[in-house]
């Protein structure tokens, strides 16, 4: 078989020619590793090792070879490199864990080798995932396949190139305030965060612990449900993960709903259309996308209501406090002493931390540690932190009135397509601004996907996002794999 149609191959499709044996695992790596080598200009890879990958890829073949139908046998990935790996540098794309190599891999990680993934690397991102166009990587900015001179978003940015240039059929993100279904949306592809708590933290290197969560990029929802049925499901070391039976997300996303016909297969659900997601000063382009997506599921069989999540606006000082303090928290364990970066000279225990982390931080990360610790500071943490914490409650609340009326929440993921590489300049707020839509599902925990849903400004992909009740992510991924039944807008390629 020729390299060729290879790339352009999804998880599930290529699972099934794995399980035919019309392709191997080692001469599909090799195929995807030529295509990665030849667009290397992308910056979507961070580390790669060629020998570690082929021996993953051989013993698949192994596996395959005696038979074993495991459902993701010899089908190759990347990891955003906020997972720690054992064989390949964990850098979170900061200077601090440059060269970094853990003792062990990650939860998600080690869930996805053990179903028989092929691991073709690391993925660039932003600085311990804290951004939203992946120009915080300490290791240079990635590009965004469908327009080199525009971010792909972030933090999850590396993953999303990959996945749009057809460089592997999938791979993992995090996302803590939007950073799965953002670069999803500005790079055409598919992604889902789950429930927090459904995938394991263990092995993530932290950013906000209270917000954190894994998830899968594809390139369709029946992709996603595969790698996320792999890596879900409970981890008694993580204590924050949903103490729930492993779940099969594939099987439930194809099974037809009460009442529903092959029309119709949405009948009966309502999509709820909060009136804040879809303000004046929302981008004609993203809006025009987003109602193109809601007039198909509705032709599905779904009924739009109108629906209100007031609080919505306040979702970004919340989340700027919030995540900013526990990261404040969680970034004090790199202080030369442990692992990580130690500055070459210095005069005594307190130099050493104040140049190790001076020369190790990038400026987002730095800013981010300031505010966090002011606004954990004596005095000021009645007056933000704890305010901040009082409204993510109501926000979360806001949500289950809305879950009252409707079974699925649908918006725009953000407020403009992806931006040109360094159109925010000097300032951080802008780019803080642009998460509306993303941080309301975060603060509540609530499940979120981003689907492709068209194209906006400069032929730039647009998503759709849809947000789910706890542990819904069965409803979130069978009303998005209907869509793209019935739509191609995800099976567009860009051209490289
Ligand atoms: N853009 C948001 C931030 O910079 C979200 C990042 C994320 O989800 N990791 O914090």
């Amino acid at each position: 078989m020729s390299a060729g149609p290879l790339h352009t191959l999804g998880v599930a499709a290529l699972a099934a020619r794995l399980r035919a044996r019309e392709v191997s695992a080692v001469e599909l790596v090799q195929a995807l590793s030529a295509r990665i080598d030849a667009h290397a200009g992308l910056g979507a890879f961070l580390a790669r090792d060629e020998a570690l990958t082929l021996a993953q890829a051989r013993s698949a073949d192994e596996r395959l070879a005696r038979g074993d139908t495991a459902p993701l046998l010899g089908v190759p990935i990347a990891h955003k490199d906020i997972f720690v790996t054992r064989g390949l540098a964990s850098t979170a794309g900061s200077k601090m864990l440059q060269a970094y190599q853990s003792p062990f891999d990650a939860t998600v990680v080690q869930r996805l080798a053990e179903a028989g993934c092929v691991t073709l690397g690391k993925l660039n991102c932003d600085e311990f995932a804290m951004g939203s166009a992946n120009e915080n990587s300490a290791f240079g900015a990635v590009h965004n396949p469908w327009d080199r001179g525009r971010v792909p978003g972030g933090s999850s940015g590396g993953t999303a190139a990959a996945v749009a240039a057809r460089l592997l059929p999938g791979a993992t993100g995090t996302d803590t305030g939007g950073s799965i279904r953002q670069p999803a949306s500005f790079c055409g592809v598919t992604g889902i965060k789950p429930t927090y708590g459904v995938c394991s933290r263990y092995g993530m290197i932290a950013f906000a612990s209270s917000l954190d969560q894994a998830g899968p990029m594809a390139r369709s929802a029946e992709d996603c449900a595969l790698l996320l049925s792999a890596m879900s499901g409970f981890d008694a070391r993580d204590a924050t993960s949903a103490e729930r039976p492993p779940q099969d997300f594939v099987a439930p996303m194809k099974t037809a709903r009460e009442g529903a016909t092959a029309a119709r297969p949405l009948q009966g659900l309502r999509i709820g259309l909060p009136r804040e997601f879809f303000p004046a000063a929302l981008a004609a382009d993203v809006g025009g996308a987003v109602r193109a997506a809601l007039a198909e599921l509705e032709k599905l069989g779904a009924t739009l209501v109108d629906v209100s999540l007031p609080r919505t606006e306040l979702s970004i000082p919340v989340y700027y406090i919030i995540a900013p303090a526990e990261a404040s928290s969680n970034l004090s364990r790199f202080d030369g002493v442990k692992f990580g970066h130690r500055a070459a000279h210095y005069a005594d225990l307190l130099d050493m931390y104040k140049k190790t982390r001076a020369q190790g931080f990038g400026a987002e990360v730095k800013r981010r540690i300031m505010i966090g610790t002011y606004v954990l500071s004596h005095g000021y943490y009645d007056a933000y932190y704890l305010q901040a914490q009082k409204l993510r409650r109501m926000i979360a609340d806001d949500f289950q009135a809305c879950f009252a009326a409707c079974d699925l929440i649908a918006g725009p993921v953000a407020p403009t397509v992806a931006w040109p590489l360094g159109a925010q300049g000097d300032d951080p707020v802008k780019a803080y601004l642009a998460d509306i839509f993303t941080l309301p599902a975060s603060l509540a925990g609530l499940p979120g996907m981003s689907v492709p849903a068209g194209f906006g400004d400069g032929g730039m992909p647009v998503g759709v996002q849809l947000i789910g009740n706890y542990f819904q992510e069965g409803t979130l991924l069978h009303a998005a794999h209907a869509l793209q039944q019935a739509t191609d807008w995800h099976l567009k390629e860009p051209v490289l």
